[in-house]
């Protein structure tokens, strides 16, 4: 399509724009990428274009992390409110006490502004470790809220949560393994205080998608029924069996078949009425985690995507326990939910410059006319070549295949001659596209015709680490929305891959959204001499932004934390720039000590200007730079 025919209505559909960004991103006239913070354009509209230059004019260094603290309140407030108003109309008995699962997203402005925007609706947070407990146990001020533990406990965690009962916190242990009961009584003992006791269930139900394996009877965490009846029997042994009150289960992140949730609900609410039938104090029904994203914007049920929406999952809950609960003749209990993943994915979004590309097997004119003189195979990829067409081209896409691989084999026993091997190779490139040309338009291709396109298609080389920034794009499979932040009013005239600057193969996207499922290239538009062309990972909030590894020793990317604000010119601010690690710092968590470094390199520079190699003044340069290098960046500049 050209540029005349080409409008930022098509750039939204082409990138699925309004399919997962849930309603917080759009495009401008002008065609840039935009926040709507209130998801609505007639309040503040941020356009990304403008918070990179910016940031680019503060001396900020890509690629960057843009974190768009607005989203964040509103994910909160909605899942808040979406609780509520569900509550209200089924006129269920108990109230919501979400908590937010600090593993999702641990960063400090993270968590503060969650807590700030969860304040009034007694929102808390949830500890799976030693150190997140401790950041819960500083930054959950507010007192009506939970504070609950999950995971493996040793007696200083569990000792974290008596310090945190002792000072007023709604500390919430959690046992998920049978011989922790053990500590907790101890301790109660010593601090003369009991926080409230949880239990995590193992469900038989078993979530589907990437996560299933957190689930099922075989499932890490939680204890069996059997478990569960032992458990009590010790609490009423040592008189404390009031303090179980919560009752929790977890069966996996990013659940995409809304059927999973249903008859976990259904078979957790039937074990909680049980439990209160046998005489446990519960009072909270804590459903986990699991709401997952539609990254894929597909709104099915594959592990990119869900089939169900916020209200659908909210709904569920609330309706399902309150049938099972009045149905068992049992109090509403209040409703606790983990939901992570939900609150924190679309609050923020890695952006990258493109920086050159790589052509791969370009088409080359070559001839392809039989001589008498040829080798066989040379002979019959020629036939091939020119008996390609609409009709038989998966046939001749086989043979052209089998003769490639037959002529590695004659090159590599001396039959064939590297021009001959190259010619070869050649005319089966130029098959290929042909093949890609010739089906461009079929709705149905096979497979492996699709994934030629992906194979052939130029890689737009991107100054960003894929294990660092979306490391469940390479781990698993996991799809994210990738969009260019400018131009959505030009037609994207080229069909890319996006390569990273590892040194790593797989530093590599090749799957990306596409119209009706996934695609194996990125439409995107050719680059311009001289000017910067900008592209945006987003959905990158939940686990990603915190999971990155040191794999390359790339480390943590500047950041920049945005603010709406409908009084300024442009309708945004930038709070704070947070600086990424220098080569120094991933160095010395490598166990590296840069002082020592530097005094290495000065050492050898020192040798040489003793020797006379190397002039003082050069050498003087030299230990200078590398100093300069252990304190910068370490991503491209
Ligand atoms: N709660 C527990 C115990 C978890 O293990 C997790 C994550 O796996 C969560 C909550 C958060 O789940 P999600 O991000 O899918 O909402």
């Amino acid at each position: 399509m050209s540029n005349k025919d080409w409008s930022i209505e098509d750039s939204i559909e082409t990138y699925q724009i309004d399919r997962w960004g849930d309603g917080y991103f759009g495009v401008s006239p002008s065609g840039d990428l935009c926040v709507y913070p209130d998801k609505t354009q007639n309040g503040a509209v941020i356009n990304v274009a403008d918070v990179i230059k910016e940031a680019e004019s503060e001396g900020l260094k890509f690629p960057a992390v843009f974190r768009f603290h607005d989203i964040l309140h509103s994910q909160v407030k909605t899942l808040n409110e979406t609780f509520a108003r569900m509550i209200k109309a089924a006129r269920y008995k108990g109230q919501y006490f979400g908590v937010y699962p600090t593993k999702v997203n641990q960063l400090r402005e993270v968590i503060e502004e969650i807590v700030e925007a969860g304040s009034e609706y007694n929102y808390g947070l949830e500890a799976g470790s030693k150190a997140e407990l401790m950041a819960a146990l500083a930054y959950n001020t507010n007192k009506k809220s939970l504070t609950i533990l999950n995971g493996y406990k040793d007696k200083e965690y569990m000792q974290l949560a008596f310090l945190g009962s002792s000072i007023g916190k709604n500390i919430v242990i959690v046992i998920e393994k049978l011989s922790e009961i053990h500590t907790v009584l101890d301790l109660a003992d010593e601090y003369n205080i009991m926080p409230i006791l949880g239990v995590r269930a193992k469900l038989t139900t078993k979530a589907s998608g990437k996560w299933s394996e957190s689930s099922g009877e075989h499932a890490k965490f939680g204890l069996s029924v059997t478990e569960m009846i032992e458990l009590i029997d010790i609490l009423k042994e040592a008189g404390k069996l009031e303090q179980l009150q919560l009752f929790h289960f977890h069966v996996g992140s990013q659940i995409p078949d809304i059927r999973t949730i249903k008859e976990c609900i259904t078979e957790g609410a039937r074990i909680y009425t049980n439990l209160v039938h046998m005489g446990v104090n519960l009072k909270y029904f804590d459903v986990g985690g699991g709401v997952g994203i539609n990254y894929d914007g597909l709104r099915s049920s594959s592990g990119s995507s869900t089939n169900y929406t916020l209200d659908d999952y909210v709904g569920d809950v609330v309706y399902i326990m309150r049938d099972i609960c009045d149905d068992s003749s049992v109090p509403h209990p209040h409703i606790v939910s983990e939901t992570g993943r939900a609150v924190a994915a679309h609050h923020s979004c890695v952006i990258t410059k493109v920086f050159g590309e790589v052509k791969l097997n370009q088409h080359r004119k070559v001839s392809s006319k039989v001589l008498p003189s040829d080798h066989m195979l040379l002979k019959n990829i020629k036939y091939l070549f020119n008996d390609l067409s609409e009709k038989n081209y998966q046939d001749v896409y086989n043979d052209a295949s089998l003769i490639k691989e037959e002529v590695i084999s004659a090159f590599k026993l001396g039959v064939l001659n590297l021009e001959e091997r190259s010619l070869a190779e050649t005319l089966y490139w130029n098959i290929c596209h042909r093949i890609i040309e010739i089906t461009k338009d079929e709705a149905h291709v096979p497979n492996e015709i699709r994934e030629l396109k992906s194979t052939l298609a130029d890689k737009y080389l991107c100054n960003f680490s894929l294990f660092q920034s979306a490391p469940d794009s390479w781990a698993i499979g996991q799809i994210l929305p990738i969009i260019p932040i400018s131009r959505l009013n030009e037609a994207p005239n080229r069909e890319c891959t996006l390569a990273d600057i590892t040194c790593d193969s797989d530093g590599k996207v090749n799957c990306f959204l596409g119209a009706d499922g996934h695609s194996g290239t990125l439409p995107i538009h050719s680059l311009n001499s001289g000017e910067d062309y900008f592209i945006g990972f987003f959905l990158t909030g939940a686990y990603q932004d915190i999971m990155g590894d040191m794999h390359n020793l790339f480390g943590r990317l500047n950041e920049a934390h945005v603010f709406s604000d409908e009084d300024d010119p442009s309708d945004f601010y930038i709070e704070e720039f947070v600086h990424g690690n220098s080569a120094a710092q991933v160095l010395e968590i490598m166990q590296y000590n840069s002082t020592e470094m530097s005094t290495r390199i000065k050492k050898e520079v020192d040798q040489k200007i003793k020797q006379g190699s190397i002039k003082p003044r050069v050498g003087v340069k030299l230990i200078d730079f590398y100093e300069a290098c252990l304190k910068s960046y370490t991503y491209l500049g």
